[in-house]
């Protein structure tokens, strides 16, 4: 396994039929899929790297669902883009509470985390063994 997992990389490993790759959201959890029959299926086409079936990160917080077609980022409905910037309004607004209850006046942030996708992934790295 990588020791460091940048966004917007996914990572293949064919030695432990693997691609680990950081949520696309942005949300930083790391997003490990099996390439076996029954999990995940891997294709490399001119068009780029697809990866099937779709990824839905249920277990995590941030819940986004999304495919990787051809290099791209496609998230699943209209839904999750918005669902996702949603959680992240509510999340500051809890923090904001949080300050103001604790009667420290802290300004909130004025730079909201950056949502990334739907977008090309700056590269696809084959993260091969030698053996
Ligand atoms: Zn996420």
């Amino acid at each position: 396994m990588p020791k460091v997992i940048e966004e917007g990389v996914l990572y293949i490993s064919k030695k432990y039929g693997t691609a680990i790759h950081k949520c696309c959201c942005g949300c930083g959890q790391k997003v490990v899929t099996p390439l076996k029959p029954t999990e995940w299926s891997l294709s490399v086409a001119a068009g780029g790297v697809t990866l099937r079936p779709s990824i839905g990160n249920w277990s995590f917080p941030c819940r986004s669902h999304y495919w990787i077609r051809n290099n791209r980022v496609v998230w699943a409905g209209d839904m999750s883009a918005a669902e996702i910037e949603r959680g992240r309004r509510l999340d500051r607004a809890a923090k904001q509470e949080y300050f103001a209850r604790a009667g420290k006046k802290r300004a909130a942030p004025t730079n909201p985390p950056t949502v990334q996708g739907p977008g090309l992934w700056k590269r696809f790295t084959k993260w091969l063994t030698s053996s």
